[in-house]
């Protein structure tokens, strides 16, 4: 009874969430994209100058990043800027909000969805490593969203933060990376209410992705994962939408939204589930 009420609601809501997108109110509108130069970053690009948005891209490897840019020209991106920066560093964010303010005179839109590299594998005891990946895929969402809140205030914008299906249900092999998902599901949906409280017009949208087909997540889960992959293009469609039409949360595949609210209901199954997915038993 309590799946089929699930899905009978989750159906509905998808039905009236896809009804609400208007491709046409992104054309014009200036987004600033973070993980811009590959995977599921690369392709919101493309929507995004398919659109006719106004972009800022960034990332680390610059030539990669003037690939994307040629492209996102073709497509019909009305302006396009990039700039190389490194997310590791606790000065960069700022200034790549600044750069991105004064190339498109602000912003409507902030997606966050970089992230450091990320070893899928057993706790092996590197807290140094865990206090890097926290700053590249916690802090500096933070402190990008911090620097940004002022101009996207100002033009009633939306702040899309792009988490994961570990950031809601902890997994093995994920450590240090599920800690940072969960600490932006922490801050951010808090923050949502706080700016509500303030009768602050920014909406806050966080994506919880299932397995997505980029080049370092197969990489990644090769032989340790028995699941089957989204295609990362209409991973990057599915947030734009959700971004676009200001709802809380994406999920994508949306079906993670059920596995979400059942793992919440049953927690004493939870373990029989999360053993059959990653092919092992308890003592
Ligand atoms: P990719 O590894 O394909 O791309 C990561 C992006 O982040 C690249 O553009 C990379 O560019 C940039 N990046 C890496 N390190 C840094 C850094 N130190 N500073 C700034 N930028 C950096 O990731 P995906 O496309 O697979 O993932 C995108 C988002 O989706 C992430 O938030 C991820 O957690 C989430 N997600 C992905 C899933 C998947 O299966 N793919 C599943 C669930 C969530 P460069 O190297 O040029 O810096």
């Amino acid at each position: 009874k309590v799946l089929c009420a699930t899905g009978i609601i989750a159906g509905l809501l998808a039905f009236f969430w896809k009804d609400a997108f208007n491709p046409e109110s992104l054309s014009g509108a200036r987004v600033l994209l973070t993980g811009a130069s590959a995977g599921i970053g690369e392709q919101m690009a493309y929507h995004y100058a398919k659109f006719g948005a106004e972009i800022v891209l960034t990332a680390r490897r610059e030539a990669v990043l003037q690939k994307v840019v040629e492209k996102c020209l073709t497509l019909g991106a009305k302006k396009i800027f990039y700039i190389p920066a490194d997310m590791s560093s606790p000065s960069e964010p700022e200034k790549v909000v600044q750069f991105a303010v004064q190339k498109l005179g602000g912003l409507d839109y902030l997606v966050l969805n970089h992230i450091g590299v990320t070893h899928f594998q057993m706790w092996a005891g590197d807290v140094e490593y865990t206090r890097w990946l926290m700053q590249v895929n916690f802090f500096s969402y933070v402190a990008l969203a911090t620097a940004a809140l002022p101009t996207l205030e100002k033009n009633k914008g939306s702040l899309v933060v792009v988490s994961s299906l570990t950031g809601k249900i902890p997994t093995p092999f994920t450590t240090s990376y599920s800690a940072t998902k969960f600490a932006l599901d922490g801050f951010f949906s808090s923050l949502r209410h706080e700016l509500i409280m303030q009768n602050r017009n920014v909406s806050v949208t966080l994506c919880i992705l299932g397995l997505i087909d980029t080049d370092t997540a197969l990489e990644n889960t090769r032989g340790k994962v028995h699941l089957t992959a989204s295609p990362a293009p209409e991973a990057a469609l599915a947030i734009i939408r959700g971004g676009a039409t200001r709802v809380q949360e994406v999920f994508y595949p949306w079906w993670l939204q059920h596995m979400c609210c059942l793992w919440v209901l049953f927690p004493n199954d939870r373990d029989q589930v999360l053993q059959s997915y990653y092919n092992y038993s308890s003592p």
